[in-house]
């Protein structure tokens, strides 16, 4: 092992008051107590098993101008996990293209791969996801990791109101139309979408998935990669759904022209279509499939509703309640709650990281399409027209929704009217 000596060695010649030399001196220590050939490989298998164990989505590693800062992001929020020095970043970089089969040599272009961790520990058998990326001091390096192995929830165990399942249970029941499931990233999509897979898949009905990539496997359906470099494109895939006598298509990201049109044609043909899409809320998500269909008539008659969804930081155990703030009274009184109520704040202890937050609570709206909103999209609203309609149609806008949830102490005020 060359890399042995050589790394033990540019460990050694960083000056200890270089920031991050103390932590990596305790890295090389821990190295060479557990007779670790190769420091880097041993402190990057080390991070990834942390990030497992501590519930990370991604391991953030980014070249600062004086020192590689290492971050988790953990229910959402970015948290610090090591700080090591410039000289080293190299070898870590290095060491993570070596194990996903990147080009050590391409510093200057972003690449894509996969590390297969299981290869190095089948305790934590795990295919994370690498992007590296040139940034201004240098490559930077984002690993995700894959979601929980477990299977996809049900759609009761969302946390979504009971007026709110019973609405997303009529849309799936309809049998067809496409249904947007809406949101930012980390908002929970991928794993409502599976949940809808799962009730209509036990419903005895025919699933067709497309999606990059396969993550979570859901039982009963078909499910089907998106390969771009070899020209299977999403809307190539759903042309072939159109053929194959499925009940119900599913689309990860309809945020492609070409797929949107698709999706709606399919959905048009009789199909239950469930779609993903990058929108804020149910009023954004149909204006933006209307847009990228570029046809506003089949728009209005392909799309059966919108699910459109956020995530708040759901509160510790440790939360406290106390009287309601002027500020926050405001808060509640825009989203017509009780302004008397008593509102929960989040604390801290150790189970929490003393951050007053663990998990995530889901936080809905839940749009169904009728004729008014139909004639009205194909009439071409204004944006406030088309919102103001929305809104009357739902049952619950996604921030009542929000303030609904801290009232009952999942998340905080703040959590939920950010
Ligand atoms: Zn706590």
């Amino acid at each position: 092992m060359s890399g042995l000596h050589d790394e033990f060695e540019a460990g050694d010649t960083i000056p200890p008051d270089a920031p991050g030399a103390e932590a990596w001196g305790k890295v090389l220590a821990d190295a060479r107590a557990n007779e670790a050939e190769i420091p880097s490989a041993y402190c990057i298998e080390r991070l990834i098993r942390e990030a497992c164990a501590e519930g990370a989505t991604h391991v953030h590693l980014e070249a600062l101008a004086d020192r590689v800062r290492i971050r988790f992001r953990i229910s959402g929020r970015m948290r610090d996990k090591l700080e090591l020095p410039r000289a080293v970043r190299h070898l870590l970089i290095a060491r993570i293209k070596v194990m996903s089969h990147l080009d050590v040599a391409e510093r200057r272009l972003p690449q894509n791969g996969k590390l297969r961790f299981g290869d190095f520990d089948p305790r934590y058998a795990v295919e994370l996801r690498v992007q590296t990326i040139p940034c201004e001091h240098g490559e930077s390096v984002c690993l995700t990791l894959p979601d929980p192995p477990e299977r996809a929830p049900a759609l009761a165990e969302l946390g979504l109101s009971a007026e709110n399942l019973a609405r997303v249970r009529r849309l799936l029941e309809r049998g067809r139309g496409l249904v947007l499931f809406a949101g930012p990233p980390r908002s929970g999509r991928a794993t409502a979408m599976a949940a809808a897979v799962r009730e209509t898949a036990a419903a005895g009905r025919v699933v067709l998935t497309a999606e990059d990539p396969v993550r979570a496997h859901l039982p009963g359906a078909a499910q089907c990669q998106v390969v771009q470099p070899h020209g299977l494109t999403l809307a190539r895939l759903l042309d072939a759904f159109a053929l194959q006598d499925g009940d119900v298509a599913v689309a990860e990201g309809l945020d492609e022209p070409e797929a949107a049109v698709r999706a709606l044609r399919l959905a048009r043909a009789g199909m239950l279509v469930l779609g993903g899409l990058r929108a804020p809320d149910a009023a954004d998500a149909v204006l933006r499939v209307a847009e990228r269909a570029g046809d506003p008539f089949l728009a209005a008659d392909g799309l059966a509703g919108v699910v459109a969804l956020r995530q708040a930081r759901r509160l510790c155990g440790c939360r406290t309640q106390e009287e309601a703030r002027p500020e926050e009274r405001a808060l509640l009184a825009r989203a017509g709650a009780p302004e008397s109520a008593r509102v929960f704040r989040p604390a801290g202890c150790d189970l929490c990281a003393w951050t007053g937050y663990r998990g995530v609570v889901g936080i809905h709206e839940v749009l169904a399409l009728d004729g008014g909103l139909r004639d009205l999209l194909v009439r071409g609203p204004t944006p406030d027209e088309w919102r103001a309609e929305v809104k009357r149609k739902l049952g619950r806008t996604l921030y009542e929704d929000a303030i609904e949830k801290a009232c009952a102490g999942a998340t905080s005020l703040v959590e939920a009217a950010s």
